[in-house]
């Protein structure tokens, strides 16, 4: 039996990352590859406590199917919180989805022709570039700067269906674009009648200081805006959301029951009960404090273990270091060592539409301990050693 599989079967292919995770299972490696969070900081306590509740108080409810919008008191408890964060929140526009990553699923089946244009920033986050690549989009890179897309750049792509934003602590490279930019981008966007897809899983991660208000602030009706409860609970509960336009919901609602009906009733009360009375505002900052020490950690290995000739930033939150390294060093090609080594990290090349870049990489540093990160870098620091010589 021969199977004639679709063409955009064909435009599936394995994850560069999860290839990678696999290599990393290895004992003895020290894994600084996946952006696993850590999961000493998972509340199982407060979620055994809500799951007895919601059991006791409404399980037959939770066990039955539900509405494909969501859970009603969850979508009001999300769309105050994006309220405060300057966005203009109707429950009304809130779509529970199965992860935020199902939600990039959704705006690709949605918006995307084959051939149509999406542009996107360069670097961007490899599992959009996945998620729409099924649909078979022509993806076009934005012009960027130090400070990430330039507004100039987004005239160049009129015509495209959206642009996919991530401004806060990007993954793959950290970086947290400005206010002033958001709004420049915001306001190009509008000029350039360009949709705005922004990506916020990290914007709670943060170190050093919050955020500015999200593009989407800025952008009215022209903006679908992507959250997620996997890093400040976790990423097993699949739970994530989007705030979508009006003119967006019926369509982006009907995609998520072709998909799968709807996001599991049961870990949607789970949450409500968790979060509903303030309990993210004492966990989240335990994450931060945790976060940021590990990040302290890898910025000190970086420096004192890093060859002469690479180049990185200080993230100011999320998970990620993105390093540049000496021009002709090519991290796919390099990484074989590396594990061997003991080391594992991801190459960067994936993370671009365009493709080159085959010197830069990303090293998560929130799964392992501070004293994992210092022997990894130090391990890493050899390995660039041995091949810059
Ligand atoms: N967007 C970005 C930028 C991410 O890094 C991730 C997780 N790695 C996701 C979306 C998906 O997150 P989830 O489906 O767990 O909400």
């Amino acid at each position: 039996m021969s199977w004639q599989m679709a063409r955009r079967a064909e435009r599936l292919n394995p994850s560069t990352i999860r290839e990678i995770l696999k290599l990393t299972e290895k004992p003895g490696i020290v894994s600084l590859a996946g952006g696993l969070p850590a999961a000493d900081g998972f509340p199982v306590g407060a979620m055994a406590e809500a799951t007895a509740r919601v059991y006791r108080d409404s399980g037959r409810e939770a066990l039955q199917y539900a509405a494909s919008e969501g859970y009603a008191p969850l979508r009001e408890w999300i769309a105050a919180r994006l309220a405060a964060k300057g966005l203009d929140a109707d429950p009304a526009r809130i779509l529970v989805t199965t992860g935020s990553q199902q939600g990039l699923d959704l705006v690709g089946k949605v918006m995307i022709d084959p051939g149509s244009r999406v542009a996107v920033e360069s670097p961007t986050y490899l599992g959009a570039l996945q998620a729409f690549n099924a649909y078979e989009p022509e993806f076009v890179a934005v012009d960027g700067d130090d400070e990430g897309p330039r507004p100039e750049g987004l005239a160049a792509v009129a015509g495209a269906r959206f642009i996919y934003l991530l401004p806060n602590f990007q993954n793959p490279s950290g970086r947290c674009l400005s206010d002033e930019r958001r709004r420049a981008l915001a306001a190009a966007a509008a000029a350039a009648g360009l949709p705005i897809v922004e990506d916020n899983p990290y914007g709670d991660l943060w170190y050093d200081q919050p955020p500015p208000a999200p593009v989407s602030a800025h952008a009215g009706d022209n903006a679908v805006y992507l959250g997620s409860f996997s890093k400040v609970l976790a990423p097993g509960l699949r739970l994530g959301w989007m705030l979508a336009p009006r003119a967006l919901f019926p369509k982006l609602l009907q995609a998520k029951q072709a998909a799968d009906l709807h996001t599991p009733g049961f870990n949607q009360r789970i949450v409500y009960e968790v979060v509903k009375d303030g309990f993210l505002e004492q966990h989240v900052p335990t994450i931060r404090a945790r976060y940021a020490a590990h990040r302290d950690a890898m910025r000190a290995a970086l420096e004192t273990h890093l060859p002469a000739g690479c180049r990185w930033q200080v993230p100011s939150g999320g998970m990620f270091f993105w390093i540049e390294l000496p021009a002709g060093l090519d991290a796919t090609a390099l990484l074989p060592a590396a594990v061997a080594a003991g080391v594992a990290y991801v190459p960067g090349a994936p993370f671009f539409a365009g493709g080159g870049h085959a010197n830069t990489l990303r090293l998560s540093f929130v799964t392992v301990s501070p004293q994992q990160i210092e022997r990894g870098i130090a391990l890493l620091g050899q390995v660039l050693k041995e091949a810059s010589a």
